[in-house]
């Protein structure tokens, strides 16, 4: 199974995605690349850290199942290769969502929102984006959602962190814990 989980920058999806693949052993968790600076909060596993110059040889060489721009760096992710008997989770933007249903694959799309814009905002400005960072993320929003209903993702409200993981966990797996 493919699951897909998008959403506006900061409502939480980064946060939500780990906690699942840590509660569901057969989940695996895709790491994206990106051209982005890693920021001081960021773990050095986020992502695959790399310049333009390996971004562009991995497209040509075929590496990416998707990749999107997203305010001047790049982002992408690798054809999933997961152990055997393991769900494939991607926490990518909706423009990444909406290749890989392009591509025919058949997933199941969750998107992510926070309860309001103020949350929202918070939750970015808590975790140290810049205010200009903030403002487009909130204006990227708006679009986003209205993506998201077209691509008819089932929409989670980040309100509580637990809860909202058990939320998806039970529309995964018609079951909110691991055992
Ligand atoms: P995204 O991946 O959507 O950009 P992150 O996972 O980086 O968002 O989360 C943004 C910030 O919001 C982080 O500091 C995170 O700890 C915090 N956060 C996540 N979920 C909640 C929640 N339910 N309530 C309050 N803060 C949250
Ligand atoms: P950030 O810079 O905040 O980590 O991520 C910016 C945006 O890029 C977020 O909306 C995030 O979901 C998205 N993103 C992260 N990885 C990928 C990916 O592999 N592909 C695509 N298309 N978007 C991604």
């Amino acid at each position: 199974m493919l699951i897909v989980v998008s959403g506006p920058g900061g409502v939480g999806k980064g946060t939500i995605a780990e906690l699942l693949v840590e509660r569901h052993e057969k989940l695996w968790l895709s790491k994206s690349w990106t051209t982005r600076p890693r920021r001081e909060t960021e773990n050095e596993e986020a992502y695959v850290f790399v310049n333009r110059k390996e971004f562009q040889e991995a497209i040509e060489a075929g590496v990416f199942l998707e990749w999107a721009e997203f305010h001047g760096n790049y982002y992408a992710t690798p054809w999933p290769d997961p152990p055997e008997g393991y769900d494939v989770l991607l926490e990518i933007d909706v423009q990444g969502a909406k290749s890989v249903t392009k591509q025919g694959l058949e997933c199941l799309m969750i998107f992510v929102d926070a309860p309001t814009i103020e949350d929202q905002a918070d939750r970015l400005r808590g975790r140290g984006d810049d205010e200009e960072e903030v403002l487009l993320r909130i204006r990227e929003g708006e679009r986003e959602r209205n993506d998201a209903r077209e691509l008819g993702a089932i929409f989670v409200i980040n309100d509580d962190l637990d809860r909202a993981v058990s939320e998806i966990s039970s529309i995964i797996y018609s079951n909110p814990t691991k055992e």
